[in-house]
């Protein structure tokens, strides 16, 4: 009998290579009863694989163990929708830790141990709805791992979660996140004008109100500046691109100011895109501490005086360090 990862992994990565689940009617058939039912005749999907799963409230951080022995950390959680529908949002790891550096983020501190395979990507998808029964609408490629440097798995990924067959996640529900990699958004946008991927969304974690400060805290900072990082944002705008979220984590002392904010919005100029504050979730040692829930309003207050549309990210999870920058820790 095959195991799970084996079918995960030979199975899917030969399906993937043929879209829409190869030509002969079985297969097709199979490809579908495993995406949506998770049955298979050879291969129960037990769990196995699952090593850990840490609970706060509804969210769910859970530890999946591949077959080299590393694992992957990712996380489920519950977003009320403007309906008061609960939604469940499931936010994947691209890489086994990352190069990226940022020093805000716990991932930063194990550096790039190795990039996932899009079946293993794939893989947290499908054991977070089989195994932990989650419904699942909403995917953000926001855990560990820079997903733009890991763009070929990322890419053949969001075409299994976005296939009727597969996962059938629409493709508006699926969004990407990157630090800021202007060549990967250029690619990420050529991907986006493809069918049935117009829809797809683009996060850019900017985290800062100038260059000295992002440069600061985020190393890609030397190596693409705000005027390289701007043009890459605007060209996937031109492109037919949905709106760009704008992630800035909010660090005491950083780039907490009202004047950071008005700077913030000086810099994004006319962009379509709206700012998502991420409250600063500490690292293991970090220097900043969390910021105070006035300091989190004010900024709020501070940005939206601007006329840009501001949101803040609920903090869930960080008691479990499943919290925006703190995968890696266990
Ligand atoms: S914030 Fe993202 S890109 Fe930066 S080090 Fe952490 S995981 Fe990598």
């Amino acid at each position: 009998m095959a195991n799970p990862e084996q079918l995960l992994g030979s199975t899917l990565a030969e399906w993937i290579a043929r879209p829409g689940a190869g030509s002969r009617p079985n297969e097709a058939s199979l490809y579908r009863q495993f995406h949506r039912h998770g049955s298979h005749p050879d291969v129960p999907v037990d769990g196995r694989q699952i090593t850990t799963v840490q609970l706060e409230g509804e969210t769910r951080k859970f530890l999946l163990q591949h077959t080299d022995g590393v694992q992957t950390e990712s996380v489920i959680m519950p977003i009320e929708g403007r309906s008061g529908r609960i939604r469940h949002t499931l936010c994947l790891s691209s890489q086994v830790g990352c190069a990226m550096g940022c020093t805000f983020c716990q991932t930063a501190t194990m550096g790039r141990v190795r990039q996932l395979t899009t079946s293993e990507i794939v893989a947290q998808w499908h054991w977070a709805k089989h195994s932990l029964n989650a419904d699942i609408t909403n995917i953000v490629f926001m855990g560990m791992g820079e997903p733009m440097d890991n763009l070929d798995a990322v890419l053949a990924a969001i075409e299994i979660l976005v296939d009727h067959n597969a996962a059938a996640i629409p493709a508006s529900r699926v969004g990407v996140s990157t630090v800021g990699h202007a060549v990967g958004i250029r690619r990420f946008t050529r991907f986006m004008q493809q069918d049935g991927m117009h829809q797809l969304r683009l996060a850019v974690s900017v985290n800062a109100q100038n260059e000295e400060t992002r440069q600061s805290l985020m190393p890609i900072a030397r190596a693409v500046p705000l005027s390289a990082l701007l043009q890459a944002m605007q060209g996937w705008i031109d492109a037919g691109g949905q709106p760009i979220l704008i992630e800035y984590v909010l660090i005491p002392g950083v780039n907490d100011t009202p004047t950071a904010a008005a700077e913030l919005a000086t810099w994004l100029g006319k962009l379509p895109c709206r700012i998502n504050v991420i409250p600063y979730n500490p690292k293991v040692d970090s220097p900043w501490p969390a910021p105070e829930e006035c300091q989190v309003s004010q900024f709020i207050q501070a940005v939206a005086a601007t006329g840009l549309s501001v949101n803040r990210r609920r903090t869930t999870g960080r008691t479990v360090m499943a919290a925006c920058g703190q995968l890696g820790t266990t």
